[in-house]
């Protein structure tokens, strides 16, 4: 079952962890139940205090009740998300949007940059069973990420 909220008003969370994926991309974890529950797919407004509000799929994280951000610096906004420290705070609002349409089977899974953090999410609500290949399209071979967790869930 869904958990709701009142999507109007941001719920204020704490960066707990901070992970390099490349030179521009990092992956920002904190805790939070709602977000760290929802369905491959949906992305959450991310309010960068002071900034900006910012619309981020939402990515898996390995331990009960946290979810994570993966953000490239791009623009003003990403840049200070990007730039945050662990302790800091974020606010977040949803979940927003819809899910796939979950398959079984063959699958083939094709993302480039952050669009791959739907996929990721994705791919741990496969079964075990299914045949799937993850395509990673990058500008340049330092850019590629999540490697490993394609691996691990293929
Ligand atoms: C549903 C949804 C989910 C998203 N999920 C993520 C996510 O998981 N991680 C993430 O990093 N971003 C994600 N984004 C994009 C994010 O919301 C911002 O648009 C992005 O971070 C840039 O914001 P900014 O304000 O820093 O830059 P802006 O000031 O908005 O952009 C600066 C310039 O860069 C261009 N630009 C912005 N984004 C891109 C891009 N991705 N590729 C090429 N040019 C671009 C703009 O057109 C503009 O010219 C998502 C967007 C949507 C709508």
């Amino acid at each position: 079952m869904e958990l709701q909220r009142n999507s109007d008003a941001p719920t204020i969370v704490k960066i707990e962890k901070i992970i390099d994926e490349t030179p521009t991309v990092r992956t920002l974890v904190f805790s939070d139940e709602v977000l760290s529950n929802v369905l491959p797919g949906q992305f959450a407004m991310v309010w960068i205090l002071g900034i900006n509000e910012l619309p981020m799929s939402v990515m898996i994280s390995q331990e009960k009740g946290k979810a994570a951000f993966t953000v490239r610096k791009h623009g003003i906004a990403s840049t200070e998300l990007y730039s945050l420290k662990a302790g800091e705070q974020i606010g977040v609002r949803g979940p927003y949007g819809n899910s796939f349409t979950i398959k079984q089977g063959k699958i083939l899974l094709v993302g480039g940059g952050t669009g791959l953090v739907p996929l990721i999410r994705l791919l741990t609500f496969l079964k075990k069973t299914d045949d799937v290949t993850l395509l990673i399209g990058s500008k340049t071979k330092n850019e590629v990420f999540f490697e490993k967790n394609g691996k691990s869930n293929s």
